[in-house]
């Protein structure tokens, strides 16, 4: 009995609690749920790790390396699933690991702020921008840099544009819209995979951003990963982190490493199989589940009349080799009815959890909406939008 109790001490937690049909349906955060399934399958089996009491105590993972902290074995598999999936360059850029990409991002800016006392560097990015940039940007009231705002509306020549695509939250494909002056650009690529997007080329932008929240699902392993060209911002982003928290969990890197191992092991077997082992493909399982929901979203709009959501993007997809629609994690979800100028607002009153339109840069007419919770989160929520007029 005292040896159950005690395993029961470290059993992990479940996360949200599960929700019913009166249960406020909360899709204000990109929780990427759905993908519990596919791990629940026979992959989640080839992507366990076992980590005895005297591994990973180091601070280091390899001394004489740029990214000192950085795991090999998750470089390794990081430079594979890009090869696999071909949505990024990775041969000739440093490869640096992150607390989640949103610790790449702050690294990014210390690392492009000019050092010394000018003032601070503008941060800017088209709205509508992923609510987190102005407010990661500005928390700490950072000497170094600040928000400034929308891109398009912004004039002047020293500046980090953040360039976000797949953007969250429209699902647009965006290019830097700033080409003047010592302004840079930051890719963030969160969404770049063939699940959400065609996959048109592989990205090769002097800074690129990937999570493997919303590639894998995995967003409680707090593991990002950034594609640097240049040597000497790559050496500033990594003294960043080992400023701010001296590396990187060893623990989630390797996990991360055998997670996205398991992906690409998948398509290899796959491509070397006759029966093609479908429940091995994590792509081809995140692509159905989001045609279905897309599906399901646009019925449920057509059945309430009162919302509108942007256009379908097809495009040739490098990866599937044919022309896909593009199926975003997000749902910009405009309203048009008569006096709902708080979209959040009326919704929430219907017991659903949005982000407004006010934290983009954008209106109170339109909301943010993940497509990526359970999937019982997301009936609940399509029925209940359905029945709006
Ligand atoms: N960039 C974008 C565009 C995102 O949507 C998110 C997650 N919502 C992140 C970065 C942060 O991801 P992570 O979990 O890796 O910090």
């Amino acid at each position: 009995a005292a040896r159950k109790k005690a395993e029961a001490e470290v059993a992990p937690s479940s996360g949200k609690p599960p929700v019913t049909k009166d249960s406020i349906i909360n899709l204000d955060h990109g929780d990427p749920m759905m993908y519990e399934a596919f791990w629940r399958g026979g992959a989640g089996e080839r992507a366990t790790i076992v980590i005895p009491g005297w591994q990973t105590m180091s601070y280091f993972s390899d001394v004489g390396s740029l990214c000192w902290f950085l795991e090999p074995g998750l470089e390794r598999e990081v430079r594979r699933l890009h090869r696999l999936v071909g949505n990024a360059v990775a041969d000739g850029y440093h490869v640096l690991v992150g607390t989640g990409s949103t610790q790449l991002f702050q690294a990014a800016l210390y690392a492009l702020s000019p050092p010394g006392p000018s003032a601070p560097m503008n941060v800017v990015s088209p709205a509508p921008y992923y609510s987190s940039y102005p407010a990661v940007t500005d928390f700490l009231k950072s000497g170094l840099y600040r928000w400034a705002g929308d891109a398009k509306m912004f004039d002047g020549d020293t500046y980090v544009e953040l360039v976000c695509s797949p953007s969250n939250p429209d699902g647009g494909i965006r290019e830097a819209v700033l080409k003047s002056g010592d302004g840079v650009a930051v890719h963030d690529l969160a969404y770049y995979w063939p699940q959400y997007t065609p996959i048109t080329s592989a990205a090769a932008h002097d800074i690129m951003l990937f999570t493997v929240s919303k590639c894998t699902g995995h967003a409680g392993t707090r593991l990002g990963w950034a594609l640097v060209k240049d040597r000497a911002v790559a050496q500033k982003m990594s003294k960043f982190i080992e400023l701010n928290t001296i590396g990187v969990s060893k623990d989630s890197q390797l996990r991360a490493a055998k997670i996205l191992k398991a992906i690409t092991d998948g398509y290899d077997r796959a491509a070397g199989d006759d029966d093609d082992d479908s429940s091995g493909r994590l792509f081809h399982f995140a692509r159905r589940k989001m045609v279905s929901r897309w599906a399901k979203l646009r019925a449920a709009v057509a059945a309430s009349g009162i919302f509108t959501l942007p256009d379908e993007l097809p495009g040739h997809c490098t990866f599937a080799n044919e022309t896909v629609s593009a199926y975003p994690p997000f749902a910009w979800l405009r309203c048009g009815k008569e006096g709902v100028d708080d979209l959040e607002g009326y919704l929430r009153e219907r017991k659903i959890i949005s982000r407004g339109g006010g934290k983009f840069g954008a209106d109170g007419r339109v909301v943010r909406i993940s497509m990526l919770d359970t999937d019982e989160a997301f009936a609940i929520f399509v029925d209940r939008l359905a029945a709006m007029n």
